[in-house]
């Protein structure tokens, strides 16, 4: 418990990881995106998704790890993300039968 760490704060939001993720962080980032278990993180771009919806392409955008980051599945749009929580890149997940 040092209160002379300034950067402590930051850190201190339960287990978040930054891009650039490792290749193995992005395929198990990738894995939990899909898998269902968990909500997936989705694009927070929603003035232009709406307009999609609005057109009848209304559906969940997902973001999709790189090791530059999260990115929108659609193509349409330059969203993104780059952070994730730690446990979405447990090299674990990767065990999982899918
Ligand atoms: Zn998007």
């Amino acid at each position: 418990m040092s209160e002379r760490e300034p950067n402590f704060a930051e850190s201190e939001k339960p287990g978040q990881i930054r891009a650039p993720f490792s290749s193995e962080q992005v395929a198990a980032l990738n894995i939990y995106q899909t898998d269902g278990i968990f909500h997936p993180f989705t694009c927070g771009n929603d003035v232009l998704h709406d307009a999609q919806a609005a057109d009848g392409q209304e559906q969940e955008w997902l973001l999709v790890a790189t090791p530059e980051g999260w990115t929108c599945s659609s193509e349409a749009c330059d969203y993104t993300q780059e952070w994730a929580w730690d446990f979405m890149a447990d090299p674990m997940m990767l065990d999982r039968d899918t």
